[in-house]
Formats: C-alpha cells, structure tokens, sequence
C-alpha cells in the first residue's frame, strides 16, 4: 500500500534526522519522516550535548565550527526546555605534556579566529575549585554550548512538522532507496529523495556503507547547583576517542542548569547490548573521579548507554549514494552528531538544492567510501 508522494522522505528522527527535515521543510520541501522508535531515542537520548568546536582535522574543524556557530545562531529559538548554555569547554592538561597539547591547540584555534585562552594551574583552580589539586592548567574555549539532545530534536522536528513535514512513529523502514521508503507493515512512502539517517543502524539498510556500532555511557547525578562551572574534558579524551580497538574511557563532565551534573564519557566497540554495562561504568566514573574527587559523594539518579555511529575515517557520510540517484547519506556522526547535527542538515539540502554550501563539502561525501554491492544500479 503506497502513501502519498513526498520531495524527500528521511528515515531516522534523531537529531540528525529532525535537523533535515526542519531544513528541507523550511526551504519549502514536503518531507516524511519514519522512525521505528520516538523522536531522539537512539544515539542521541544518550548524547551529552557537548556542542564543541574540534580539531582532529580540517575536515571535522570545519564541520563542527560551522556548526556551532548555526547553534550560536538558533539559540535565542530555542525552548527552555533544551537548555541551552553557552558554558564553554575547559580542556584538562594533568601534566607538561598534555600543557603542550594545550599550547597547539591554543594556536590551531588562534590562527582560525576561535577565541580560546590558555589557563595556568592557578587560574584553572579559581574558575573549577572542585578540580583535585595539582593538575597543570588547561585550555578554555568560551563559545562552546550545552544543549540537551532529545528535547533540542524535538524542537527541530516539531518546526518541520510546523513546515508540513509528516512524522510516522514506531515505523520500522526496511527498505530505503531507488525512490521509496518502504516500512514493515507494507506502507510505502515514494519521494524523488530518500535520506538514510539512522545512524549506526544505517548500514542495515544501505549495504555498503561502513558503521561500527561504538557504544558510549552517560551518567546524570542528582542536583548539585554550581558544582561545576564549565565543560570539563581530560587531554586525553582525544586519546580515548581516537582509539579504534580497544575499550576506553576518558574524564568528560558537564554542569547542566539543573544543577544535575552528566558524567561521561566511554567507548566500546563489539558490544551490541543496548543496557547499561556496570563494569565499564564503573571504569568511568572512576576515571571522573581521579578529576573530581568530590564526585564520588552525589548520588547519581540515572546511567544511559547509546551507539554512536564509526566511520573508518572518523567523519560523517553526507551526501549522495553511488549507485542510486535518489539515496542520500546524513550519518556517521560517531561521537559529534549533536555539535554537527544543524551543519549537516544545511550542506545535505544545499547539495540537493544547487545553492552553495558555507564549508567545502567533499570531505564528507559518500563516494570516499562506498563500496557498492556489484548489483546496486
Ligand atoms: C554517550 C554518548 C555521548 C555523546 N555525547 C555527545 C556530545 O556531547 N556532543 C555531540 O556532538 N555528540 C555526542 N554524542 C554523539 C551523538 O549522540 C550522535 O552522533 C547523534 O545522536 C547521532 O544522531 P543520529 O540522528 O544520527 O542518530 P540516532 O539518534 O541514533 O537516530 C537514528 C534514528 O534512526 C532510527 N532508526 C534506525 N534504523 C531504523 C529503521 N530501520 N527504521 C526506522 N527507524 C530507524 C532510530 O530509531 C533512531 O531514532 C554522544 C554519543 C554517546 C553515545
């Protein structure tokens, strides 16, 4: 049985999904959206909210300082309930030679007009005094915001829906490309445009494409109200998230208006549970410990795990499929979908629209890593 026809139908109502369809919607697209689940509810019900400028690449600075800055931009839209503060992030340097790092990065974001300031121990101390004592300085990186994922999703997809975008909850696709959406139950959605952004389920309906499934905990104390002040992140977070075997676990933290403070951050590969994992949480906190001892005392009201989407180069697939002319990729996100959720959506619907992007787009094309299945036409 075929639905009506649509311009664009996107499968997957995470914060990658929800930010397309408010973008095509918005340039005056019909746009249909299924997800098997609830809006927000894979990765990115797990997802911290970090919105952060990074600096692993040219490709991902660019992506993820576009972003932020769309961010800066819709922040006076925003509902209360995103929450949405501009806390900054404070990078953590534990000895000289992690302050080294703090010194490069300091002069990458210098010579890219991001304002950052080098920190010494003492002024580190005085802006986070629950930090242990002994930690080297750091790097403050004062535009960076907080949002809270699932309800910042929410706000996009109800702006499309608000734009005429149709929304089909608890809609499993098994089928997404040459056209058509196609659900379990029969239903068919056909569209001249057919995004896959299910995140690090995409390759289940798109075989070619290259996502490791990278599992990630969260951990959300009681209320503690100016605790923490910033964004705190250990150096070694790049470390943690660069690692592409093993397990890992960094020091990652984020004051929320609450007064709730999330603790992250771990890393798996290989595990395909969906629920919490104790051991590995236990690493975890342990870890945030080590930085903030007086963490160790809250109560923690809640612990999620969620699925980032791996990408063998670590950057995100957006963009057309090879093969077929009407799939397009928004995925990929691994750990910065969040951050480069709104940057996506904008140079996805510029790619499909003929208008220029802001920020070079081959980067993130598909075509850099697809391996098409030889009877793909
Ligand atoms: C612990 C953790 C912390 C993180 N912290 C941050 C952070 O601070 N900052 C940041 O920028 N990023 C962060 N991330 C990453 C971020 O959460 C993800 O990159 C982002 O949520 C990806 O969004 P998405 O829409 O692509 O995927 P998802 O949110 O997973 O959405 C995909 C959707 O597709 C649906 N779907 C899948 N298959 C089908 C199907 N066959 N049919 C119908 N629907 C389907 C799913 O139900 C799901 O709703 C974090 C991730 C984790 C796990």
């Amino acid at each position: 049985m075929s639905l009506a026809a649509y311009d664009v139908a996107i499968v997957g109502a995470g914060i990658v999904g929800a930010a397309c369809a408010d973008e095509f919607a918005r340039r005056g697209l019909s746009v249909a959206v299924a997800d098997r689940d609830q809006i927000g509810s894979g990765a990115t019900s797990a997802g911290m909210g970090h919105v952060v400028t990074m600096d692993d690449s040219e490709a991902q600075f660019a992506l993820t300082r576009y972003s932020q800055q769309l961010w800066q931009k819709l922040r006076d839209e925003l509902p209360a309930d995103v929450e949405c503060e501009q806390c900054g992030t404070i990078w953590v340097a534990a000895d000289e030679e992690e302050m080294e790092e703090v010194r490069c990065k300091h002069d990458y974001y210098g010579e890219r007009e991001v304002p950052a300031e080098v920190l010494d121990a003492q002024t580190l101390q005085r802006l986070e005094p629950n930090l242990r004592a002994g930690l080297v300085g750091g790097l403050l990186v004062p535009q960076d915001l907080i949002i809270n994922p699932p309800c910042a999703a929410r706000f996009l997809m109800e702006r499309a829906q608000k734009h005429g975008a149709k929304l089909h909850l608890d809609y499993s696709v098994v089928q997404a490309g040459q056209g058509r959406m196609q659900m379990t139950d029969g239903f068919e959605i056909r569209a001249k445009i057919v995004v896959n952004a299910a995140g690090a389920y995409a390759s289940e309906l798109t075989p070619g494409v290259e996502i490791k499934k990278r599992k990630g905990h969260l951990v959300i104390t009681d209320r503690y109200p100016g605790f923490l002040r910033h964004q705190l992140v250990e150096l070694g977070y790049l470390k943690s998230a660069h690692s592409i075997s093993s397990d890992s676990v960094a020091f990652n933290v984020q004051p929320r208006r609450t007064g709730q403070i999330l603790i992250g951050s771990s890393r798996q590969y290989g595990a395909e549970h969906r629920g919490v994992d104790s051991e590995i949480l236990a690493h975890m906190l342990q870890r945030a410990y080590e930085y903030v001892p007086g963490l160790a005392r809250m109560s923690t009201v809640h612990a999620r795990a969620g699925f980032r989407a791996a990408t063998p180069d670590k950057l995100p697939l957006i963009g057309p499929w090879p093969g077929d002319e009407s799939l397009f990729l928004a995925t990929g996100h691994e750990g910065l979908g969040i951050t480069t959720s709104l940057g996506t959506a904008r140079i996805l619907v510029d790619q499909i629209m003929g208008t220029k992007p802001e920020i070079a787009i081959e980067p993130y094309l598909p075509s850099r890593a697809a391996k098409v299945p030889a009877h793909a036409e």
